[in-house]
């Protein structure tokens, strides 16, 4: 599962940089180089782009994993370059510009969208697969995710508007809930679409989410 992302327009970055004038420049060498959003010709495009605008790149990283602790290690190694830079512009998921902003004091800018946990189902093509709800019914719904592979989330069956199987949000794809049916009647448990699924319990997704493992 990677974390896919989609560049910001460039317009909103250079906003966020506002009077920066020097900038240092970070992407990632795993999800966001994957997604093309955050890579090595990214973040050289990147500087281009900057270039163009007046502002300079005191230098750049592509750190290996840039959500990871090794981060904090990347950053002390490039200490002169970033501590001439006014601002970081951060080309990694959400979870990474978190963690760039741990290890320094300068302002840390996203330059990309985190949009979702994905997977790649076809060559740069990539889908939602879990919205980690806290209470996963896959169980019930033949290892198919109501939540991800439905547009509208339902949890007991179908909307009513799919039209010959396929979906009446996206009529390119299949109801979910026909796949769901079709995969429970091939496994011959078509018994457990009697079983009312509850209401989703959202405090499960209360924010922020905490666990201790007791390790
Ligand atoms: S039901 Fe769907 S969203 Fe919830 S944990 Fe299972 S796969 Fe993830
Ligand atoms: S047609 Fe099926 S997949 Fe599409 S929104 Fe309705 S229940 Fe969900």
């Amino acid at each position: 599962m990677k974390t896919i992302t989609e560049q910001k327009p460039f317009e909103e970055i250079g906003e966020s940089l506002g009077e920066a004038k020097r900038v240092y420049l970070i992407g990632c060498g795993t999800c966001a180089t994957m997604c093309a959003t955050g890579g090595k010709s990214e973040v050289l495009k990147m500087k281009d782009r900057l270039d163009e605008i007046g502002k300079r790149v005191t230098g750049w990283m592509v750190i290996p994993t840039a959500c990871d602790d090794l981060t904090r290690e990347a950053v002390t190694e490039n200490a002169e370059a970033i501590g001439q830079a006014e601002a970081l512009l951060v080309m990694t998921c959400a979870f990474g510009v978190q963690t760039v902003a741990r290890y320094t004091d300068k302002p840390v800018y996203p330059a990309l969208n985190t949009l979702f946990i994905g997977k790649e189902d076809a060559p740069a093509h990539f889908s939602e697969v879990c919205i980690q709800c806290g209470n996963c019914v896959l169980g019930r719904t033949a290892g198919i995710c109501p939540l991800t592979a439905c547009p509208k989330g339902l949890l007991n069956g179908p909307c009513g508007g799919y039209k010959h199987g396929m979906c009446e949000v996206d009529p390119n794809r299949e109801c979910a809930w026909v796949e769901i049916y079709n995969r429970l009647k091939r496994m011959d448990q078509l018994e457990k679409l009697s079983v009312l699924q509850p209401l989703k319990d959202h405090s499960k997704m209360a924010h922020p989410r905490h666990m201790s493992t007791g390790r």
